[in-house]
Order: C-alpha cells, then structure tokens, then sequence
C-alpha cells in the first residue's frame, strides 16, 4: 500500500508549562496594561485558536494550518514548536508517499493533559478525569453524609482530585484545568458556592480561589444541572441539540438550559429556579421561605411520604406495617402496574412536573426536554410520557411541535459537564462549538484527507 499513516512519536511525557506561565489562561485585558502584557494575552488567544484548529481540523498539515489560520508562518511555526514541546499537540503521522518529501501533519495530543471534572451532590463527591480529546480516562467516589463539615466535603474533594491524579492515567500527563459543579446556588463570576441544596455546612466557599491555590490551573464552577445537561450536550441523549432543557427530580428540583449551544445563567448566575415557581396557592411551606413552590409537591421524598400517608390511612389511620418500607422504586412499580393508590400518587407528582415543564418550554422554545432523577430511571418512558402528556396539555400548539423528550441517564453527568466547562474556558471554544470526543486520529483515511485538500 502505498500511503498510510503512522504514528512517528509520542510527547506524553513532555513538560508542560507551569501555571506561572500557563498558556490557556483566558486572556484579561486591563486598562492600564502594559504592551508586554497585551502581548502576552494576544499569544495566549493565538495558541487557543491553534489549539481549536487542529482540534477541529487536524490531523493538518504546518502550511495547511497557516492558510487555515491566517497566521504568518514564521508566527505560527514558533507557536507549534512550544506546543510541540510542551506535549499538548503532536505530530501525529506522516504520509508514506512513492515520490517527493512527505507532509507532517498536526493534530492534538489526547494526552498530553488531563482535565479534572468534580460534582458535589446530596451523598458523595463524583471526580473524573479526561485527556485533551475529553475522552473519559478514570472515575472516582467519596462518600458523604448529609451532615458533613465544610472540613469534611473539602477533604473529601481534595482526596477524589488525589486518587485521579495519582491514577496511571493521571500520572501520564499534567494537570491542566479542574471544573466543579454542584446542586445550589453558584456565582460562577465570583467563584463561590453561595448556597448547596444538601449540605448546611457547605456556603459561601470560595471554591474556585481555594482549588486554584492547592492546584495552580485554572478552576472553573458552575451548578450540577447545568453540567449535566453540557454533558448530556456533548456525550449524552442530545447531541445535535443547541437549545434544550433539563429538569431533574431528586429531593429538590435541578433545571438548565441551553440555549443555542450557550448555557443560560442570569445575571448573576442564578437563573433557571424552576423549583420555586408558585403551583399551589396557600400550599405547604417552602425552604425558601414562600408556600406552594414546585419543590413542595414534587420530590422523590414526596412521593414516598405521601404513599406511607395513603396506606396508614387506608389501615384506620394506624401505622400499617409495609407503610414504613416504602421505597421510591416500588411506588413507582406499583403504579406501572395498576395499583391505585400508587398511581395516585405518582399521576400527581407527573401532573405537577407536567405543569411545570409546559411553562418552561413556553418561556424558552426548546428542540429537547431531558428528565433526570432516580423517579425516571426506574419509571422510565412510561414516566417519560406521563409527564410529557400533562405539558402538552399546557405548552402552545406551536411550540410543542418537534420537541423530542427524552431521559437522561449519563452516569457521572455533572463532573463530565464540568470537566468540559473547564475545558472549554482553557481553550478558548464556545459552548456551542465544544468539539466532540476525537475522532481517533488514524481513522481518517487518505480519501478523506484528500477531500479536506490536506
Ligand atoms: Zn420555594
């Protein structure tokens, strides 16, 4: 065979640059920066538009790349021969041909870093860790208590980070960037979880400033609703979705959005509390402090509650003796299979989730609703369509045309969305053109590349 692609070196184990002089920190333009500075910050933008290029384009050639770029060649080969050296781009192959001087092409170097994702939520912190084609490399768990010290969840994080870092996979390449996100309030801009659903102890924690001192990369936060639903984006149910919804149930309601390849936060990050919109006047008391919110009526510990009140009340009010092993799991198989009580009880918490949803898809027009939540992996379709059924009832004709529904079952979501959040603000790409996980380089093939006119 005449032409074929090989790999001709690996650079994993290159140094990389270290954070004094990280070259993936989003470029900040002061007013009284000085022209050093201005150059810096412009090198910075112009290594994350090599970076995006090849990432989209590569494997490409040197010449290719210039063109491509609009980049003096002199420029540009200097910028390749630093990133070259540091391990995050490579020369991935070159082509065996029958005559003339054989063409190097570029492409990223899946490990030449490593990218942290860390998710907080009510039982454990989720870690995982991906290479620069973020593609998933390791997992790791911590357990915690719903009583947990601020100490104790920030121990625990640290030792998730540790366990990924000192993993074969962690140890090949160095750290780049660690995203977290988690259930609560988050101001993204401050870098601060103002407020977690789950633990009291957790607010107020100057998370972004505390991870960046221990780890010297850059840090990025966000909540755990809009991280799934970015990864659910790039790895997960939605793929070709620009403009989506997300609505997960556990004992609170998650809500994001994203809106044409943009995750939508508000001014200050606390957009989308789709769990505190009124639905029942004078209702139960919220912990927010109103009455009758969404988070009221529908929650996984609603649903076992009210099926323990319904079966002491149909024994005469007296405690019956199954009512106290009542499991969300059986509630909602029971009702799948006919009985009433059950079917009573989960219909309601569907029409209310119903209800709710029609609303949202009336405010923000999406191509797709994902639903989240251990209701809906044992429910499933059958869950699925109840809940669709009660928002169409409620959504303009208009609007409800071609909105796919579908459920979310990505396992460690969050801490992928926001390994990719993090990813996204090193290198410079817009949510919505977040490169999907590589095409491994050797898969394309001559004809392809002859296509691309490499
Ligand atoms: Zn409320």
């Amino acid at each position: 065979m005449p032409f074929r692609i090989i790999i001709t070196r690996s650079s994993s184990q290159r140094p990389f640059l270290t954070q004094s002089n990280s070259p993936f920190e989003v470029p900040t333009v002061r007013a009284n920066q000085k022209p050093d500075g201005f150059y810096r910050s412009s090198k910075a933008q112009h290594r994350q538009l090599v970076f995006q290029a090849l990432y989209h384009q590569g494997p490409i050639s040197r010449y290719k790349l210039a063109e491509v770029l609009k980049l003096r060649y002199r420029t540009l080969r200097r910028l390749l021969s630093e990133m070259l050296h540091e391990g995050i781009i490579q020369e991935s192959g070159n082509v065996i041909v029958r005559r003339g001087r054989a063409p190097i092409f570029l492409s990223v170097n899946p490990h030449g870093g490593r990218i942290i994702g860390i998710a907080l939520d009510a039982c454990e912190v989720t870690g995982v860790l991906v290479g620069l084609d973020l593609s998933l490399q390791r997992t790791s768990h911590a357990k915690i208590g719903r009583n947990s010290s601020r100490k104790a969840i920030l121990e625990n994080i640290h030792s998730v980070i540790a366990e990924l870092r000192q993993s074969p996979e962690g140890r090949m390449a160095p750290l780049c960037g660690i995203g977290y996100g988690e259930y609560g309030l988050v101001d993204a801009n401050a870098g601060v979880a103002v407020r977690s659903t789950y633990h009291r102890a957790w607010h107020d924690v100057p998370i972004k400033e505390q991870l960046q001192k221990s780890y010297g990369v850059p840090v990025s936060i966000e909540t755990e609703e809009r991280c799934v639903l970015l990864a659910e984006h790039i790895w997960g149910a939605i793929p070709d979705t620009q403009t989506a919804l997300l609505i997960e149930v556990t004992s609170g309601i998650g809500f994001a959005v994203l809106d044409r390849g943009e995750l939508f936060s508000g001014a200050r990050g606390f957009g989308g509390e789709l769990g505190h919109i009124r639905l029942v006047r004078d209702g139960d008391a919220c912990p927010c402090g109103s009455r009758g919110c969404l988070e009221t009526v529908v929650s996984t510990r609603g649903i076992i509650e009210e099926m323990r009140q319904g079966l002491r009340h149909e024994r005469g009010g007296t405690p019956a003796g199954h009512a106290d092993r009542v499991t969300l799991e059986r509630v909602i198989q029971s009702a799948m299979q006919g009985d009433a009580l059950a079917g009573h009880v989960v219909g309601k918490t569907a029409s209310y989730l119903g209800q709710a949803a029609g609303i949202a898809i009336n405010l923000f027009n999406p191509d797709a609703v994902l639903l989240r939540g251990e209701m809906f992996r044992v429910g499933g379709s059958w869950l699925l369509d109840t809940v669709q059924h009660e928002a169409d009832s409620c959504v303009l004709k208009e609007l409800k045309m071609g909105v796919r529904w579908r459920l979310s079952m990505l396992e460690s979501a969050a801490a992928r969305g926001a390994a990719a959040r993090v990813f996204a603000e090193i290198f410079g790409f817009n949510l919505s053109l977040l490169p999907r996980p590589a095409v491994p380089i050797l898969e394309k093939s001559r004809r392809t590349m002859a296509r691309e006119g490499r």
